[in-house]
């Protein structure tokens, strides 16, 4: 079954941004998705990681399964990618997030930062550029910090050992 991996930026959130979304109208409340910057479409990245876990994909009925086996290039704790700028070396099939894609894939988790601000929401307080840490999501049980272990040496055929469907429940009961 085939798996596919999007990107998860390598670097939270700056300080002029940080500064900009608590002393403005922050830009993602201002702007579309296709009106930002790539600064600022990368900092809509809360760094939950989720979206760096192997997924298995139903040949029949197209849905898909999230797993709590991460990317080889995953750090565990920290959540972002080890080897951001070189991982299409290491992780060919690694996708980069484009809007057109983001419309396109139907598992991105509900708390995703982009998910979220192309439906309309807005972020939740533990976004980065809301609570100006990158440590909230991590703190606000969203993130997949400690729940997941690395494919390295693990056989493809034992994925489906390892299917869990919090990547998409996490943050259910978020404020
Ligand atoms: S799921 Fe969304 S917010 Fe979380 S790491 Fe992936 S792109 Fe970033
Ligand atoms: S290479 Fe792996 S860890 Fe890095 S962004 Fe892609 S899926 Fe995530």
């Amino acid at each position: 079954m085939p798996r596919s991996k999007p990107n998860n930026p390598e670097a939270p959130p700056n300080d002029s941004q940080l500064n900009e979304a608590m002393t403005e109208t922050p830009f993602w409340k201002t702007k579309t998705l296709a009106e930002m910057s790539n600064e600022e479409w990368e900092s809509l990245c809360d760094g939950c990681g989720l979206c760096c876990l192997n997924k298995l994909e139903d040949w029949d009925t197209g849905e898909i399964a999230f797993t709590s086996v991460a990317c080889k290039l995953l750090d565990g704790d920290s959540c972002r990618c080890s080897d951001y700028e070189n991982r299409q070396a290491t992780v060919p099939d690694c996708i980069q997030l484009t809007l057109q894609g983001l419309r396109e894939i139907q598992w991105l988790p509900p708390t995703c930062g982009y998910r979220l601000i192309d439906e309309g929401l807005d972020l939740y307080w533990w976004h980065p550029l809301v609570s100006g840490s990158s440590e909230t999501v991590h703190q606000a049980g969203i993130s997949a910090r400690g729940r997941t272990i690395s494919e390295e040496g693990l056989d493809v055929e034992d994925l489906e050992d390892y299917v869990v469907d919090w990547p998409m429940r996490v943050g259910e009961e978020r404020d």
